[in-house]
């Protein structure tokens, strides 16, 4: 375990058998569809690389940035878009990816946003969810795991751009961190 951390949260193969669990899931569920995976950047990556590959119908893949937490491990409340997708949406059927679900705010402004291009339909897939945090309602369609309310690094998720290439998710040890 990485020595900045208090725990392993989920570890590799557990984090692998759930990834494999959600791509069976909405290969059946797109069927004959034109899905399109969209990734919010930068967290989602590495669960999006893992779960493409357990996709089995044929996808388009797309990505945006958000700004986010940046340094901080609180949430700001506005959300900005700095990168938008490359192509339009009309008549897709779009599979957001996140990496997690927290105060809900990022995922309801994209939802309104996305939804404003008129997609076919518009799902929300998230690896990790701390429910008792939402300030929006936002129910994602797929998840991973609910997870309680503590800072988590690693599969993606980053502190100051740091531990994004842990292969599990770990608890960060408070002094290695500013709440
Ligand atoms: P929301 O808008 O739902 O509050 O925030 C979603 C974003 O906040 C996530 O995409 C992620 O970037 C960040 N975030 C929320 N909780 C955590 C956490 O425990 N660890 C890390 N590294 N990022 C988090």
């Amino acid at each position: 375990m990485h020595k900045h951390l208090d725990k392993i949260l989920l570890s590799e193969e557990q984090l692998q058998s759930k990834v494999r669990e959600l791509g069976a899931r909405i290969s059946s569920d797109y069927q004959d569809k034109n899905l399109v995976v969209l990734g919010i950047l930068k967290g989602a990556v590495v669960f999006l690389a893992d779960l493409i590959r357990e996709i089995k119908v044929p996808l388009e893949l797309d990505f945006m940035a958000v700004s986010s937490y940046g340094m901080s491990t609180h949430a700001s409340g506005v959300v900005r878009i700095l990168k938008d997708l490359e192509r339009d949406i009309v008549g897709k059927d779009v599979l957001i990816i996140e990496d997690i679900v927290d105060t809900g705010l990022t995922l309801s402004y994209l939802k309104e946003n996305l939804r404003a291009r008129n997609p076919a339909s518009l799902k929300i897939c998230t690896l990790l969810d701390k429910p008792d945090r939402r300030k929006v309602p936002i129910l994602p369609d797929y998840k991973g795991y609910n997870i309680p309310d503590e800072f988590v690094v690693g599969y993606g998720l980053d502190y100051g751009e740091r531990y994004r290439n842990l292969p599990y998710i770990g608890v960060l040890k408070p002094e290695y961190y500013q709440d």
